[in-house]
């Protein structure tokens, strides 16, 4: 059952020494019985965590105690948990304290998507120990701005970090095929990974966007480094949303993983076929 409070981390940090209690971010909720889910979190020692939330099911939804607040997706919260003994096996949840349920973001379906859009994203991504605080300060600082304004930049900034956090940072300057400086265009192929020249581009292409987009792309900054979301300049929404789509499939391609959100994103933002990119930048 959990039911300890936040104020018991230090004690039983003392008392167990496997236990970690640190900040955190839940990614997916999965029932499991009638009484435990299992959640996946990204956690600030640890990263990405897959855990057994033991009777949390047994916690009233409409508590209005903070402290017994059930585990939503998208929700802060600092949590107290017994790693697992070996890999492949989930950690054991005892306590998680609510700090933030975000109820900005849940107020917008269009919000709400593209935010769990980015949790599968940190899933896939599977942050490393190393990285692990750095990426729940980067994803924390994106859903707060996701929040706060309409803008997809704080989106494509994530999505930009995390690729590169993977590993896999797409080379925006040249050709996966040639190597050669890309030209006006660049698109990303089905069963390909990197971006490609029209001279290199087989049938099978996902997306093609403009040599701006990437130049753009190329400076945009993490989402921490980005001006607070209302004063940022004004970007070219059909910019970023290419830039969104390109990064995306990027993802999909050297993450091997589904993105199943990512029909959603693209029916919730996709310009009409004939709009202008407008701007030349979008960062
Ligand atoms: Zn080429």
């Amino acid at each position: 059952m959990i039911s300890s409070p936040t104020e018991q981390c230090d004690a039983k940090i003392v008392a167990m020494a496997e236990t970690v209690c640190c900040k955190s971010i839940c990614l997916r909720v999965i029932d499991f019985s009638e009484t435990s889910q299992i959640v996946t979190l990204l956690t600030a020692r640890h990263g990405v965590v897959g855990l057994i939330a033991k009777g949390i099911r047994r916690i009233p939804k409409k508590s209005s105690a903070p402290l017994m607040a059930p585990l939503d997706v998208l929700s802060a919260g600092q949590v107290v948990y017994i790693p697992a003994r070996q890999d492949g096996q989930l950690a054991t949840l005892t306590a998680w304290d609510v700090t933030d349920h975000r109820p900005h973001l849940r107020r917008h379906y269009k919000k709400i998507i593209t935010a769990q859009l980015l949790a599968q994203v940190t899933i896939a991504t599977g942050a490393s120990d190393d990285v692990a605080e750095e990426m729940l300060r980067q994803l924390e600082r994106t859903l707060s701005d996701v929040a706060a304004a309409d803008s997809l930049r704080p989106v494509v900034a994530y999505l930009k970090y995390a690729a590169s956090l993977s590993g896999y940072a797409p080379d925006l300057m040249r050709c996966a095929g040639c190597k050669e400086l890309l030209g006006p265009h660049a698109s990303i192929q089905r069963h390909s990974v990197g971006l490609f020249c029209d001279l290199c581009c087989r049938s099978d292409t996902v997306t093609r966007v403009d040599r701006r987009i990437l130049t753009a792309l190329n400076r945009l900054s993490p989402p921490c480094d980005l001006p607070d979301p209302l004063h940022q300049a004004p970007a070219d929404p059909v910019a970023l949303y290419h830039a969104a789509q390109l990064l995306l499939f990027h993802l999909r391609a050297v993450l091997d993983d589904r993105l199943r959100l990512i029909e959603s994103f693209q029916s919730m933002y996709m310009p009409p076929s004939v709009y202008p990119i407008a701007a030349t930048v979008i960062c």
